[in-house]
């Protein structure tokens, strides 16, 4: 018996009403609920290992007994989600739901960790108007180059904590790539960390095209 299995009879078969390990993972399913916890140090219930951030429930179809658990688990085990009319999906359809919604629980962490440093950013500068900046965040999920630029500069500025890459910048337009060209040398810097290595290799290739042109680019 692996090392997986031998964990998973300790820990699932108490909770489970067939008393073999292959039966009684066909009592379990993905209920679609998964969680994020912020420090880290949470334990899969299922193989005991220890600091996942990310947790999904599975629960027993025949008794209710709920475990808290890492992606990485379900699928080892090929535990399987179930549709709305409760019918279980394959083994490549639950992970990739699994993916989704781990992506989800990534991306509402870094908007909320994003918007923290925004409310302590508008807590010492009563004057700075968050708006703007929080209604661009929550429709497209990112910030125009100016906007990153100025928040980075000001986080820094005041010591507050944050990440680069919570602050994704939009360069889809010109008009959007002519703000790094008209922005000032350190809040460049700033937002050059903020993007992404294809973002920076099409603003070299923009920065190309524009001296073709004649003219200069910055
Ligand atoms: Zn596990």
């Amino acid at each position: 018996m692996s090392y997986w299995s031998k964990r998973a009879c300790e820990t699932l078969l108490p909770l489970s009403n067939a008393d073999a390990l292959k039966a009684a993972l066909q009592e379990w399913f993905y209920t679609g609920s998964c969680s994020e916890f912020e420090c880290c140090s949470e334990t899969c219930e299922l193989c005991g290992q220890d600091g996942l951030r990310y947790h999904f429930e599975i629960a027993n179809s025949e008794n209710g007994n709920t475990l808290s658990v890492g992606s990485e688990c379900i699928k080892r085990f090929e535990i399987r989600a179930i549709d709305h009319d409760g019918s279980k999906l394959s083994i490549a359809e639950t992970a990739q739901l699994l993916d989704i919604d781990r992506r989800k629980l990534v991306e509402d962490a870094r908007k909320r960790r994003a918007l923290e440093a925004i409310r302590q950013l508008q807590e010492k500068m009563p004057e700075f108007i968050a708006e703007r900046a929080l209604t661009k965040m929550s429709n497209s999920g990112s910030f125009s180059p100016l906007q990153a630029a100025f928040l980075l500069e000001k986080f820094d500025f005041f010591g507050i904590p944050f990440r680069f890459g919570d602050y994704k910048i939009s360069i889809r337009s010109s008009a959007e790539k002519d703000e790094l060209r008209d922005m000032s040398e350190h809040r460049l810097r700033l937002a050059w960390h903020a993007l992404t290595p294809q973002q920076r290799k099409s603003i070299h290739n923009y920065r190309e095209k524009v001296e073709l042109n004649g003219e200069r680019w910055r």
